[in-house]
């Protein structure tokens, strides 16, 4: 099969709910990715966040296939003998009493939230059905009827209303804004990333995140930090709340919690706020099964063993240093933290972020536009200083043939 093969019958057989990248991979080691044609590339996307270790991580990939001969599925009917090693590890690597294990990030999301509205109404005394969450302007948490229902980009709510009420809007990186809504004692949590990813990696002035959270506080509110893209060494901390010493009152992780190897996702909070929600009451089939429970020991442990956080915020530093030196009048901005960056560019005849896009493919670098003129940089996180460097030599190549 030729590549146009494999991109018509996707496109033929497949919803269109995604407009990729015309390449096709098919095989992944560490930073790099191949396609049908035996085409090597960087993977400067790392499946939004997802791969931080790096592709098909051998100590990930061990952990699932050995745990798959043995048991992958008893549901929460049972107990059985690694969710309770998954909860304790993943516990106490972030710091809480306990976890909630999910599958995707908007799951994990919709748990936080459910989370939030019942401490709202059996700690906070919220009178019944009257408790509003606020979230952020152009926030990403993903795509359930709820979450979009907190949108604020017609791309993601348009045409599928009635949604969900409860949720109320203030702009990103705006403490007064914040501040307004906060007194309204209705309010039981404000939900919002570290670092805004999908709205194009806008990282909020410093001191926001502190400033936000004394202010939760300070009105008996729940700060929850949706942590599924910019957690788990990606900023170059742990968690990216770390960069301001915010401990959230509810964490949410996904993503990079298994490598990249499956979905597995979970919330952590402490036993005050994580015991309001009892047995029955909330749930997943597949949550917190035994390969992922495995999967996600494995995927944290390489964080640790291979220094990952570390390496992010040193490779980070060069990377943007390096890329501010490019002298293309189309790169109008860098901005990012540890190793999740982007470009802005400006179009130069006709020619924009995708095109952009298209030849650094051809020039070997696999990156993805968002938002029409913004292109995210995040490679996994076992990047070294000469591959930041070739990649970099690449971006400038493209932008400069232009
Ligand atoms: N939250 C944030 C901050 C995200 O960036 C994403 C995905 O990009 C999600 C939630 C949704 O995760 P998933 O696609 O696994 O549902």
């Amino acid at each position: 099969m030729t590549k146009q093969d494999y991109i018509s019958r996707e496109d033929r057989y497949g919803a269109h709910n995604y407009h990729p990248l015309p390449v096709v991979l098919e095989k992944g080691e560490g930073i790099y990715v191949w396609d049908t044609d035996g085409k090597k590339y960087f993977d400067f996307l790392s499946a939004y966040s997802a791969v931080n270790q790096g592709h098909c991580h051998p100590k990930i990939v061990g952990a699932m296939v050995e745990q798959a001969k043995k048991l992958t599925l008893t549901s929460r009917a049972f107990y059985n003998n690694v969710l309770g090693e998954f909860e304790e590890y993943v516990a106490k690597y972030f710091g809480y009493d306990k976890v909630l294990p999910m599958n995707t990030g908007a799951e994990a999301d919709e748990t936080a939230l459910k989370l939030a509205r019942r401490w709202g109404y059996d700690v906070k005394g919220i009178p019944d059905n009257e408790a509003k969450i606020i979230v952020c302007a152009d926030n990403f948490h993903g795509r359930t009827i709820t979450i979009i229902s907190m949108s604020t980009d017609p791309d993601s709510y348009k045409g599928f209303g009635p949604y969900t009420p409860g949720f109320v809007t203030v702009p990103y990186n705006d403490i007064e804004a914040l501040e307004k809504e906060l007194s309204d004692p209705n309010v039981c949590a404000f939900l919002v990333e570290p670092i805004q990813g999908e709205a194009g990696v806008f990282v909020p002035d410093n001191g926001y995140l502190k400033s936000a959270y004394d202010l939760c506080k300070a009105n008996n509110v729940l700060f929850v930090a949706d942590e599924v893209q910019t957690g788990i060494a990606r900023t170059g901390k742990l968690l990216a709340v770390e960069h301001e010493g915010v401990r959230p009152d509810v964490l949410i992780l996904g993503k990079a919690l298994s490598g990249g190897v499956m979905p597995v996702s979970a919330v952590l909070a402490d036993d005050d706020v994580m015991l309001v929600i009892k047995p029955g009451e909330h749930g997943s089939t597949f949550g917190g099964n035994p390969v992922a429970a495995k999967v996600a020991i494995a995927a944290l442990e390489v964080v640790k063993d291979e220094n990952l956080i570390e390496n992010a915020e040193k490779m980070g530093a060069i990377f943007r240093s390096e890329l501010e030196k490019i002298d293309s009048e189309m790169l109008t901005l860098v901005r990012g933290k540890g190793l999740l960056n982007a470009i802005i560019i400006k179009p130069k005849n006709g020619k924009e972020a995708w095109d952009v896009c298209l030849a650094l493919r051809d020039n070997g670098l696999l990156a993805k536009p968002t938002h029409g003129d913004i292109i995210r940089f995040a490679p996994p996180l076992t990047i070294n200083k000469e591959q930041i460097m070739e990649a970099v030599a690449i971006i400038k190549k493209t932008l400069l043939s232009f």
